[in-house]
């Protein structure tokens, strides 16, 4: 036969859809270009503005990254350590807090606040972070040079008690959000320092505020340490409505999107994922990923058969046929895989022990796998994170996910993946539930109303914010 079957098949778009950019070399950063291959394929389109707006967005970045004429000119008035208004390049730097799972989402939501304002993001990348990933936009970098002025971004620490730490000063009327540079009467601090960690206060909330959004513009450079998916509240922003409607028209794909186009695995972690991927899940017809996060202690035997019972009861894993009568012929048959991802081996090896000992009544092959068990976080590792974010991106690549609740380590593989997960919700009462989206929860948004100050549950405002069915207090984009 001399068909020519490769002319019959449509082109490969390496672009997917105009999502990501095609000025990069595949062999500097494989899993751009290879990771598509793998997940199951989206179903959510990219808006012809949020594609233009990436374009422009990667020009700016390329105009004002780290070492060009327009960042050395925002740097000098960095140091000169009074702000005169915002320049031609203006900067957000986010600095990290906590887990792999809560940094990426918190990137995520800081990009979004860099496109909307159009600020350049730049990453402190710590040791345990450098290497991780390809870089996202091309020509330039993301990385915060480790020349940068303020000594003090490496103890992260201190920034909670930074002189320019936006709630401090609004609480000690240092600063207020009416204040405009053009008012003359107020020298601005060279940079504001955003507290946006989970234990901030109503002061540091106050960030999500039109007022705030509209005083920010005035600050060339910004400080942000975040762990949180904040992008929700930025949905409540009028200011931003317009502008987000058009980027994101199906609201509950922001992460999903914008986590395809920034997190790329650098070869080395691509490295680990397709060797593991090759060798124990490209043959299986089917792929369940378990994330098996603990947040307390917990019984293993009742927990373990928690979470069993879900797979089970939502027809995801085939029951034990524990009669175990007759034997069928398993052999050459593709098996379902089982991906588990846990700090401790305990869920994988009782599972893997449940179909080894009995067929299931489908007579289905089950093949049970955990890449690691690294017992303890280690976020301060490199090596260790390396590990995180194969597993991450493995679980992406299921048909279908259980995932632990709260956990910010599932919602990015999630959101990769475009999965719907179920979510082990309520251990006491054997609650396992599909989440309604794949978009990640914002844990702990503000709980008041910006104008008057007073009590409101940002879950029940608008009807695209609810809350989110693992974490109550938390909202979340529908
Ligand atoms: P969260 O704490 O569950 O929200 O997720 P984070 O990712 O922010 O922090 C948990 C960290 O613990 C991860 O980044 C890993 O360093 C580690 N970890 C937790 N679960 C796993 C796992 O299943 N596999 C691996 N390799 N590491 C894990």
């Amino acid at each position: 036969c001399t068909s020519n079957s490769s002319a019959e098949e449509p082109p490969i778009d390496k672009s997917h859809g105009g999502l990501l950019s095609l000025a990069f070399d595949e062999a500097s950063c494989r899993s751009r270009f290879e990771s598509w291959k793998l997940w199951k394929s989206s179903n959510y389109t990219t808006s012809p503005y949020l594609l233009q707006k990436l374009r422009s967005y990667e020009d700016l970045h390329k105009k004002c990254g780290p070492n060009t004429r327009l960042y050395n000119k925002s740097i000098e008035q960095l140091v000169s350590n009074r702000s005169t208004g915002p320049m031609e390049c203006n900067y957000v730097v986010w600095m990290p807090s906590d887990g792999l799972g809560n940094r990426i989402i918190s990137i995520t939501s800081a990009f979004l606040y860099a496109l909307l304002n159009d600020k350049v993001l730049l990453l402190f990348l710590s040791e345990d972070m450098n290497g991780l990933f390809c870089e996202p936009f091309p020509d330039t970098t993301w990385a915060l040079p480790s020349n940068f002025p303020i000594k003090n971004i490496r103890s992260i620490w201190s920034f909670n008690k930074d002189p320019n730490r936006y709630g401090s000063m609004l609480k000690k009327h240092l600063l207020s959000n009416d204040m405009r540079i053009s008012s003359g009467s107020f020298s601005l601090p060279p940079y504001l320092y955003l507290h946006l960690v989970h234990d901030n206060d109503d002061y540091d909330k106050m960030f999500y505020c039109e007022e705030t959004q509209l005083l920010l513009q005035n600050f060339p450079w910004i400080l942000l340490r975040s762990n949180q998916y904040f992008v929700p509240a930025l949905f409540l922003v009028p200011k931003f409505e317009k502008e987000l409607s058009l980027l994101f028209p199906q609201r509950m794909t922001v992460f999903h999107l914008l986590g395809r186009y920034l997190f790329h695995p650098s070869n080395s972690v691509w490295g680990y994922i397709t060797r593991y991927y090759e060798a124990y899940l490209a043959n299986a017809k089917e792929r369940l990923g378990m994330q098996i996060r603990l947040l307390g202690e917990v019984d293993f035997n009742s927990h373990s058969s928690y979470i069993i019972d879900c797979a089970l009861t939502k027809k995801l894993l085939p029951s034990l046929d524990t009669k175990d009568v007759a034997l069928s012929n398993l052999t050459g048959m593709n098996p379902k895989a089982v991906l588990v991802a846990s700090l401790s081996s305990g869920y994988f090896e009782r599972l893997r022990d449940m179909y080894y000992e009995h067929a299931a009544v489908t007579r289905e092959v089950i093949g049970v796998y955990q890449p690691s068990h690294e017992e303890r976080q280690h976020t301060e590792k490199l090596s260790h994170n390396m590990k995180a974010l194969a597993e991450i991106y493995l679980l992406s690549f299921s048909d279908s996910l259980i995932t632990s609740p709260f956990s910010t380590f599932g919602y990015v593989a999630q959101g990769l993946g475009g999965i719907r997960p179920w979510l082990l919700v309520r251990h006491d009462n054997n609650l396992c539930l599909q989440s309604l989206t794949m978009e990640p929860c914002f844990h702990f948004p503000p709980s008041f109303e910006c104008k008057s100050r007073s009590r409101m549950d940002l879950g029940a405002v608008v009807p695209y914010l609810r809350h989110c069915e693992d974490f109550p207090n938390g909202i979340k984009l529908f």
